[in-house]
């Protein structure tokens, strides 16, 4: 049962008094559960508890923390219907999705347990020493990989379970040694406190320490103190540029300065040649209408911006993505706030000088169902707007047709960092492909080939994250067990006894 309260340390306390209910977007009404913020007290708690527990858990070894790990996705398979039905309710979202993404959670906990089976993850290195060396001898030298410290961890709106309280983030720092402090997306507060207590009841049935995980229910104040706390050693965000940008400027602020790894914005472009759209433009059309449309637009991979260069069959190619891409069914949106964003985001864009829209979905649509736009505009006008950049999240795309190669080079160059980069084109087709791969790769941390971004595969080949503003350390991933990567520190062990070394970097 949701009982709205704060998890700390594995009690469940609501001590505050500022009240707030989560919202059934489908239905457009409040759903009944009441949550309780958490207050000032509460998070010294939850913090003092996880650096207590961290004393402990860095100790704690691989196989072990693989045990709790395994022991999270079987307590949140046994929730059963109950997670499916509060993820559906406060999310919109179709019952289909929130198995899939269920799924996808429980796969990430077990492929962190893998991982940290053996300790093979912590590429560990191993220097003989050698006394006899001249002019001076060489010490013994080993170096290791070691946690940070309590991790906060900022729970996603779009993932409320692959990317929230037990998502990536959780996962790899649990994964690395380091206990966690999840500030639940109050969108999906429900979904949230059932997968806390998951995660609570696997940390009791696996004797890990007490404080090893919290999750709270707050607003911006809450982050705040969380990111302030001079116990917290690290950051895991995904959301939007304000948000993660805030959470960044405070983190650097700190006495002691910590990372935020944050995966923000991304309006993820997709360069269609103009050969690739002569020999089966029909074909990308109905892809990409698929793609952008895909979960209501909501995915940070949604391709927001399609480039091409202009010529006898681009409006044709762009009338047919329009048609494909309106004639979808509009989809529910994850929250009020989302919808009213997505509205204004889309208005901001279109009402810009030489925008066209192309097609838009025109019919009465329930509250917070999203209608899908496709809207064209010249490359000239692109490159001297930076409006036209910005993401807007939701079922939305922007075709931007270039007069030339050297006006489509100028763009991509010129363009934000981003999560992926796509090319479709014909390998024996006018454009020089080199030149375009060498442009896009430096300005993304994927680069698609012939495909569509949306769709992350969880898998160590994958590279979630890319320059900023699409996260804030393009040299790390989000997705993927490279990610626990983001929660360890180097460490030399030098001319170190036997007896005082850990066991992994013994013999
Ligand atoms: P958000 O507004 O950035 O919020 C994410 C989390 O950060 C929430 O818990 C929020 O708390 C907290 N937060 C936001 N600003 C903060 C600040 N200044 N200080 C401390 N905490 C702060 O993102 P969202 O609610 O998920 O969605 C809003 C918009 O973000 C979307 O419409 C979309 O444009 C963008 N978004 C992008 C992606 C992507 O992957 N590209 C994913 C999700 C969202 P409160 O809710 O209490 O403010």
């Amino acid at each position: 049962m949701i009982t709205g309260k704060n998890c700390i340390a594995g009690d469940f306390s609501a001590k505050g008094s500022i009240e707030f209910k989560t919202m059934d977007p489908k239905l457009n009404i409040e759903n009944p559960t009441t949550f309780v913020e958490v207050t000032k007290e509460e998070i010294e708690e939850a913090v003092s508890s996880a650096w207590d527990a961290f004393k402990a858990y860095r100790k704690v070894s691989g196989k072990q923390r693989a045990t709790f790990l395994n022991a999270i996705a079987d307590e949140i398979q046994a929730l059963d219907q109950e997670l499916i039905d509060t993820y559906t309710t406060e999310s919109g979202l179709p019952e289909g999705r929130a198995i899939g993404e269920r799924g996808r959670t429980m796969n990430q906990l077990r492929s962190f347990a893998q991982l940290v089976e053996t300790e093979d993850w912590r590429g560990n290195t191993f220097d003989a020493a050698q006394p006899d060396r001249k002019p001076l001898p060489k010490d013994d030298l080993r170096k290791t990989m070691i946690p940070l410290g309590p991790v906060a961890v900022f729970g996603a709106s779009n993932f409320p379970l692959a990317y929230s309280t037990a998502g990536g983030d959780t996962a790899s720092a649990l994964a690395a040694g380091c206990p966690v402090i999840v500030k639940s997306h109050p969108m999906h507060a429900g979904t949230s406190e059932l997968v806390a207590s998951a995660i609570v009841k696997a940390a009791e049935k696996t004797g890990m320490p007490k404080g090893v995980f919290s999750s709270i229910n707050g607003g911006v104040q809450a982050g705040v103190d969380l990111v302030s706390h001079p116990k917290v050693k690290a950051v895991g965000f995904t959301g939007s540029i304000t948000g993660g940008r805030a959470l960044f400027d405070i983190a650097s602020k700190r006495e002691e300065p910590i990372p935020v790894f944050a995966e923000m914005g991304s309006i993820n472009p997709v360069i269609i040649t103009p050969d690739a759209i002569s020999k089966r433009g029909k074909d990308i059309a109905k892809t990409y209408a698929g793609s952008i449309t895909l979960g209501t637009g909501q995915f940070c991979t949604n391709p927001g911006l399609l480039l091409t260069v202009k010529n006898e069959n681009t409006q044709d190619f762009i009338n047919e993505l329009a048609k494909e891409t309106i004639a979808l069914d509009p989809q529910c949106m994850l929250h009020p706030n989302i919808k009213s964003g997505y509205d204004k985001n889309e208005a901001d864009v279109t009402s810009q000088s030489g925008v066209q829209v192309v097609g838009k979905v025109d019919e009465e649509l329930e509250p917070n169902y999203a209608a899908s736009v496709v809207a064209t505009v010249s490359g000239s006008e692109f490159l001297a707007n930076p409006k036209l950049h910005q993401e807007v999240f939701g079922p939305f795309s922007l075709v931007v047709q270039c007069k030339d190669d050297a006006e489509l080079l100028q763009i991509i160059e010129g363009l934000e960092g981003q999560l992926t980069g796509t090319l479709i084109a014909e390998e024996n087709g006018t454009l020089d492909l080199m030149e375009l791969v060498d442009a896009l790769q430096n300005r993304v941390g994927r680069i698609i080939y012939n495909g569509v971004p949306t769709g992350v595969e969880v898998c160590p080949s994958m590279q979630h994250g890319g320059p900023y503003p699409a996260s804030t350390d393009s040299r790390f991933t989000a997705v993927g067990v490279h990610a626990i990567k983001r929660w360890v520190r180097p460490i030399s062990y030098q001319s170190f006894p036997q007896t005082l070394l850990p066991e992994y970097l013994k013999g």
